[in-house]
């Protein structure tokens, strides 16, 4: 491969990678610490080594950053990043102390995140004093957040800024955590109701045989896999989480692009998820805390594409968009109606220490019946106030009340689900 010595010129792959390819489906070696998850302690859990640098220390399938690892390649292949790199970690530790917790040593609480992935320095310092590269998965900082809808509520008299949890211009203070994906296998195969062997099988071939260590390398138990994370944001203290006597305000909200950052107005997630905002607000100010767990599971984890298809399909269809033919638009084009699988969600409920919400901010009968199924009891639900439904999105709830999801309003009927109420494409 040549270069050319224009601007873009860059380095050739060959200047800096080896020249061998290094295959993952062969044993790592006797230098890579045993992973033991749910163990009492960091120490007797060990570390999760995903480097790609030095083969014989890795214990797990697949890299760090879910997704971005490919991001990481490109960054590579590019010249702009060395293989190499070790990230500098000084000041990056957490702002807040979570944990430990009883959960985090039960091994079926947790399977979808590494507990101890938030303080690798305090947990593994003899595996980084010896070389090995143990990176966070976790990640918790503070921020203000700003949000149109709150100053609408100060504005309304709903909120009332008391200089600790929102500010008067409209800022509430928040602790954020944003969380890697770490998988222990068995346990997601446990909770998906199949063996181990199929799982990784099927998680082998779909990626397209992207990972040959899931069908060659039964001795790594743990994946981390290529896909989006999840980002919590609390409103008050973060300690309050695990603590019983203090209302617990929280929404498990899945990420919807078109409406949570562009305010398409076909769906109902921006509105819920400022709603369930102002509610955390309010119940921070109360002497409780709020948590909202924002999941990286764009259209119903079907991808925007399959999303904006069956937008098209909904609207184009004969009699036009209505609530009856809802989710057998989805289905037609994606084969479910959901890929969301809220088995997985609660794990980072467990991790923060929650073993009760007091008001749990959502309709979806999916996530509460993941959310108590896991052994966290739910008080109040909390529905979405009618005046917060935008017109072209009363399809979608009325569909999503139809079909078991909790409402204090009137559940549709037959006819009034056949009656179309979305807007066509051109209007
Ligand atoms: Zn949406």
């Amino acid at each position: 491969m040549s270069t050319d010595s224009g601007a873009h010129a860059r380095p050739t792959s060959g200047q800096r990678l080896p020249g061998h390819i290094r295959l993952t489906s062969h044993s790592g070696g006797v230098d890579a610490p045993s992973i033991t998850w749910g163990a009492p302690t960091a120490a007797a859990r060990g570390p999760v080594i995903a480097t790609t640098t030095t083969r014989g220390h890795r214990n797990v399938v697949g890299t760090h950053s879910g997704s971005y690892s490919v991001y990481r390649a490109l960054a590579v292949a590019s010249g702009a990043l060395s293989r190499e790199h070790r990230a500098d970690l000084t000041n990056t530790s957490p702002t807040d102390v979570v944990g430990p917790y009883p959960q985090w040593s039960d091994p079926e609480a947790i399977v979808s995140i590494d507990p101890w992935g938030a303080t690798i320095a305090d947990s593994f310092p003899d595996q980084l004093a010896a070389g090995y590269d143990v990176r966070p998965t976790i990640a918790i900082t503070k921020a203000h957040v700003i949000l149109p809808e709150i100053a609408d509520a100060i504005a309304k008299g709903r909120l009332v800024p008391d200089n600790e949890t929102l500010l008067p211009n409209g800022a509430a203070l928040v602790t954020k955590a944003a969380v890697e994906p770490v998988w222990y296998l068995p346990g997601v195969a446990k909770r998906f109701g199949c063996s181990e062997t199929e799982l990784r099988r099927v998680l082998f071939e779909e990626t397209g045989g992207m990972y040959p260590e899931l069908v060659t390398r039964s001795d790594l138990d743990v994946f981390l896999p290529p896909i989006g994370g999840q980002t919590v944001y609390i409103f008050g203290n973060p300690r309050d989480l695990a603590d019983p006597t203090v209302e617990l305000t929280a929404r498990v909200h899945d990420e919807c692009n078109g409406s949570d950052v562009f305010g398409s107005d076909i769906c109902t997630c921006r509105p819920y998820l400022t709603h369930a905002i102002e509610e955390c607000i309010l119940g921070a100010q109360n002497g409780g805390v709020g948590l909202v767990a924002y999941s990286r599971k764009e259209g119903r984890a079907l991808g925007e594409v399959t999303k904006f298809l069956v937008y098209n399909a909904r609207k184009r269809q004969v009699g036009g968009d209505t609530a009856d033919q809802y989710f057998a638009r989805t289905e037609c084009v994606a084969g479910v109606q959901d890929m969301r699988f809220q088995e997985l969600m609660p794990d980072v409920l467990h991790w923060f220490g929650i073993t009760k919400i007091d008001r749990l901010v959502s309709m979806s009968n999916m996530k509460y019946d993941a959310i108590t199924g896991s052994g966290i009891a739910v008080g109040e639900r909390v529905d979405l106030p009618d005046y917060l439904i935008p017109d072209d999105a009363r399809v979608e709830i009325d569909a999503k009340t139809a079909a078991g999801y909790f409402t204090s309003g009137v559940i549709p009927d037959a006819d009034e689900l056949r009656k179309a109420k979305g807007r066509g494409l051109t209007t």
